[in-house]
């Protein structure tokens, strides 16, 4: 039978917005050792702007609009920011009184995990195939990437900026950034976990530069940049291997894995279906710092019971 005081502090947890699935994980939550961060909707606010978009022998509202097209059937925040923006173009081109420009017929569409997109796509009457995603994208398909185009990343990415770029038929046809906001409380809530003794890191599809950058404004110390969902698992159980109690917190379909693979998965409340399935706890409103709450919660409640 569950002692009286783990159903008890069950109950008290989901009245701060900790909602805990099990009592086993208020014990396993009190002797965490690290807590490993997803960057983007977790330590980030998950709600990138665009920022920059250069095109090479295209429109800009062309290139918005096949982007926008494989973009559609994506759920990452990238996807969400870049249809946003091509809404926001459109409003504009409405009120110059121009036509706008609507979405265009798309076939056999891929997500490539912390890649991009592949899809076809009929521009101009013609099927042609469009990929929309990092350099490690381009690489694999084996689309060439000029020296112009190569600096010009570069650029954007000494920027700290997420910076993708779309190809047509194999052609690079333009670069497109976005630059998400850190949580308020992400920094407060790395300082909390220092002082209990508690080892940071963050993973990310992102490129090196942006997570670093993320990284140290909020204080954490170990960073690994451009991994694929499996690295984050894998990264977890080395941890575990090692004899640590690891803590897992992310949002996204690319997380579920590292989220029951960890002791403790920590789920944001307003991340995908898939995380809140996967995490033992979920917080309300993807507020960081009920992820130490949930920890001094548990380490309270199991002092009680014995
Ligand atoms: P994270 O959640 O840390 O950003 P992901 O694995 O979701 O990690 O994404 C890793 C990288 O894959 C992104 O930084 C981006 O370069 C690329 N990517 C993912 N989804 C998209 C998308 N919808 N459009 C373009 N690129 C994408
Ligand atoms: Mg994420």
């Amino acid at each position: 039978a569950t002692p009286t005081a783990v159903t008890v502090g069950v109950g008290r947890a989901a009245e701060y917005g900790i909602l805990i699935k099990n009592g086993e994980t208020l014990e396993s939550s009190q002797d965490v050792d690290v807590v490993v961060f997803d960057k983007t909707g977790t330590i980030t606010e998950g709600k990138p702007e665009v920022e920059d978009i250069e095109t090479f022998d295209m429109e800009e509202s062309k290139f918005l609009q096949i982007l926008s097209t494989v973009e559609n059937n994506s759920n990452h925040p990238i996807a969400k920011s870049i249809l946003n923006r091509f809404k926001l173009d459109n409003i504009q081109l409405r009120s110059e009184g121009r036509e706008d420009l609507s979405l265009l017929d798309l076939d056999d569409f891929e997500n490539l995990t912390g890649k991009g997109l592949k899809a076809n796509v009929t521009i101009d009457r013609e099927i042609k195939p469009v990929l929309a995603g990092n350099l490690k994208l381009m690489e694999a398909e084996g689309v060439f990437v000029s020296e112009e185009v190569l600096n010009k990343f570069d650029t954007f990415v000494s920027q700290a900026k997420t910076t993708i770029v779309m190809a047509v038929n194999g052609e690079i046809k333009g670069i497109i950034t976005l630059m998400d906001k850190i949580k308020s409380n992400s920094k407060h809530t790395i300082d909390a976990l220092d002082e209990m003794g508690i080892e940071t890191y963050m993973l990310t599809g992102d490129n090196e530069k942006t997570a670093s950058t993320v990284a140290n404004s909020v204080g954490i110390d170990n960073v690994m940049a451009n991994v694929l969902p499996n690295d984050k698992l894998d990264k977890v159980s080395q941890l575990q291997k090692e004899g640590k109690r690891v803590l897992f917190v992310g949002d996204g379909i690319n997380d579920a894995p590292a989220l029951s693979q960890a002791d403790v998965g920590v789920a944001m409340g307003n991340g995908t279906d898939i995380a809140m399935e996967s995490g033992d706890i979920v917080v309300m409103e993807g507020d960081l710092e009920n992820v130490v709450a949930s920890i001094q919660f548990s380490q309270k409640v199991m002092t009680r019971i014995k």
